[in-house]
């Protein structure tokens, strides 16, 4: 790639393209454009040796600006959020269509050498994830399509648009599946936040004031696998310089626990013991998921290994730090 080309951080204000664009720089990259919608002071995390640029990427000309004098592109855009935020605004869901669309079309305009999109496990048929005990998910599980409503159908429809893009012209795609990522510097309350910064935030808050009990939302008994954000980073680069992912592949820890384990690993990093309470009304998910890494392991010869109570504890400390401190709240 040449050097005057930028790299392009789309969606560089939320947590994954943040941490994105600051492993890049650690790597000595100093062609780094990071892109996203909302104000500069509400990025999560923000460096000014990159040239930051707030733009709306739903807009048609947005993209071209982004796009433009660009080798290697990351598209992790997104209106999103956990279950409570997809189940309740999928039409929002669904417009983050307009982000890839208009992204890929300045791709091709301005040719640039490779594209990375981030899909999602919510692309996986609901049929296949009625039982906790679930059968861990593989990449040929999303057809027939039965996709999460709204945001999973985007996702769905979005990898496909990749594909075709690089079928009928040329565009290098690299396509992940991301199952639940976490870690420090994401949403953690506001109501977009997901199962592990709301259950660290939920604990803390417990701890704090003393009253110790905790609602969770459905039985306890769903199960999920939950991949630490070093990973899910790592992961992202391996897939876009690779060269044999063509299609759409799964990027997720394989180590599956139901809400009540996770629960428990954050209890233990607190040093408390709450009293539960389940809300079956709550939006939860699907009853069972988790990542089938064996095609990752063909292909890239790795997949996450990051244990859940290692990066568990690392989020709870830093959502311990923002709850304490008078730092004023990202969302
Ligand atoms: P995030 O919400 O923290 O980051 C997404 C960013 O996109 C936000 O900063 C938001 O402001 C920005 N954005 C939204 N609309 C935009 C627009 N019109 N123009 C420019 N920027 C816009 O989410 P994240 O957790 O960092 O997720 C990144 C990507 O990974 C998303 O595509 C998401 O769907 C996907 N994903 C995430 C997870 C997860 O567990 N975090 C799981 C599966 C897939």
């Amino acid at each position: 790639m040449s050097t005057q080309k930028k790299i392009v951080v789309c969606g560089a204000g939320g947590f994954i393209g943040g941490h994105l664009v600051a492993d890049l720089l650690r790597q000595g990259h100093t062609n780094l454009r990071a892109v996203d919608i909302k104000p500069l002071d509400e990025w999560y995390q923000k460096f000014d040796q990159v040239e930051n640029l707030v733009l709306d990427l739903g807009e048609k000309e947005a993209c071209e600006k982004a796009l433009e004098g660009s080798a290697h592109v990351y598209n992790l855009a997104a209106d999103m959020g956990g279950m409570g935020f997809i189940e309740n605004n999928r039409a929002l869901c669904m417009l983050t269509v307009l982000i890839n669309t208009h992204l890929l079309m300045a791709a091709k305009k301005f040719g640039i050498d490779r594209y990375f999109y981030a899909s999602s496990a919510c692309v996986y048929a609901a049929g296949k994830q009625r039982d906790p005990n679930v059968t861990a998910l593989k990449e040929e599980d999303a057809y027939p399509a039965e996709a999460e409503d709204g945001y999973g159908w985007e996702k769905l429809f979005s990898e496909r648009m990749c594909r075709h893009f690089s079928e009928d012209f040329g565009l290098l795609t690299r396509v992940a599946r991301f199952h639940n990522v976490y870690g420090p510097h994401g949403t953690y309350d506001g109501g977009r936040e997901k199962a592990p910064a709301a259950i660290c935030r939920k604990v803390i808050k417990a701890k704090l004031s003393g009253e110790h009990n905790i609602e969770i939302w459905g039985d306890g008994h769903q199960t999920r696998s939950f991949m630490y954000i070093d990973d899910c980073v790592l992961g992202i680069q391996k897939i876009m310089h690779s060269s044999n992912v063509t299609m759409p592949i799964n990027l997720g820890s394989n180590e599956m626990v139901t809400i009540n384990q996770l629960v428990d690993i954050a209890e233990d990093i607190a040093g408390v013991k709450l009293k539960r309470n389940y809300n079956l009304k709550a939006p939860k998910g699907v009853n069972g998921r988790n990542s089938d890494n064996t095609l990752i392991k063909k292909l890239l010869n790795w997949e996450p290994s990051i244990a859940l109570r290692d990066g568990l504890d690392k989020t709870y400390h830093w959502i311990y730090g923002e709850v304490t401190s008078n730092s004023k709240k990202k969302y």
